[in-house]
């Protein structure tokens, strides 16, 4: 069965990264893929962190850089020079962490499930890889950990932007009941209900897909497939055949994910740290520990369940969500 161990003391991630054999990392670039957030969220990994991590990956002889990828939508991190000034004042700095910062903008192609994704170079381009994750809720996803760091943060703005496109609304007339619950749950106001007519606003939806999830009579469809499909699909086109070590991050657990600069509020008590190799597994973990101190927290303030990027995540044999939970 999958291993994942759990540990709250930051001085153990030595003895946890040599139960993973972090050994076999020696001589190797290592991509340490992360989110270095975005302008004014407060949450996102703090330098103290990632510096623990690269010190471990140069006393395996590895020679890692931090690593993640430009964003579609306008603001702080839409190009490589914006992205790499926010780095730097958010601390990412060589004096700081010990090590460069690369930010990718480009990609290959990979198929996974008859789709394509544009994975970054970077990570196509590594075969061993280190991923640090901050576990927080999401506006789309329920939930963000190891899936969402790369089938979102791996890839290019283009596949970003076919994934949130992917899942928007398709609307069938002769189905609907005009019930409204649509344009309820719609975070961004795109639906509007009214009597006999149903509009949407195309430029407000963000693809989310909770009108689809919470439409009962199926008058709604994705225009491709689910978003917690086609994330758990892009982070297989990311991480498959390749080494890589997840580290999890279970602490400012807050209701918006590192993008938001509106992400409080906090929505559970910090846990702790979390280390496998798979990514379904270590998601599965953090999702079941939140779960213990607040029940279905993610599902109850975002309105969409995160279990569905883990299941999805199975079925494509990204990885399994049966695991062994070891506490050291
Ligand atoms: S939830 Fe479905 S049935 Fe209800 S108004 Fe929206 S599209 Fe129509
Ligand atoms: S996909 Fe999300 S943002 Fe778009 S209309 Fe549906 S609920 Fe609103």
């Amino acid at each position: 069965m999958t291993k994942v161990v759990f540990f709250t003391d930051i001085q153990k991630l030595h003895k946890v990264l040599a139960l993973f054999s972090i050994q076999s990392f020696e001589g190797k670039k290592v991509p340490l893929k992360l989110h270095m957030g975005e302008k004014k969220n407060p949450y996102f990994v703090k330098p103290e962190l990632v510096k623990c991590i690269v010190d471990e990956l140069k006393k395996a002889d590895a020679d890692p850089f931090l690593f993640d990828t430009t964003v579609a939508y306008q603001g702080a991190r839409h190009t490589k020079k914006e992205y790499l000034k926010l780095a730097n004042l958010h601390g990412f700095t060589m004096k700081n962490v010990g090590c460069d910062v690369v930010i990718d903008d480009s990609g290959f192609s990979t198929v996974i499930e008859g789709r394509t994704y544009e994975v970054a170079e970077h990570l196509k381009n590594s075969s061993y890889i280190f991923a640090l994750s901050h576990v927080k809720g999401h506006i789309q996803s329920g939930m963000g950990g190891a899936i969402k760091n790369f089938g979102m943060g791996g890839v290019t703005k283009e596949t970003k932007i076919k994934i949130h496109q992917g899942s928007r609304p398709m609307y069938e007339k002769d189905r609907c009941t005009y019930c409204g619950v649509c344009a309820e749950v719609c975070p961004f106001e795109a639906i509007d209900v009214e009597k006999n007519t149903w509009t949407y606003d195309k430029g407000e939806c963000f693809g989310c897909g909770l009108c689809v999830d919470n439409c009962k009579t199926n008058a709604l469809q994705h225009r491709d497939a689910d978003m917690q499909f086609l994330l758990a699909c892009s982070a297989k086109a990311c991480v498959q055949g390749k080494n890589v070590l997840y580290l999890n991050e279970l602490k400012r657990i807050a209701k918006g994910c590192d993008c938001d600069p509106n992400a409080e509020p906090i929505i559970c008590p910090d846990i702790g740290y979390l280390v496998s190799d798979d990514p379904v597994a270590i998601d599965k973990a953090s999702l079941d520990l939140i779960n213990k101190v607040k029940e279905n927290v993610f599902e109850k303030i975002n309105k969409v369940n995160p279990l569905k990027q883990i299941k999805y995540g199975e079925e494509i044999g990204l990885g399994s969500s049966s695991y062994q939970l070891i506490r050291l």
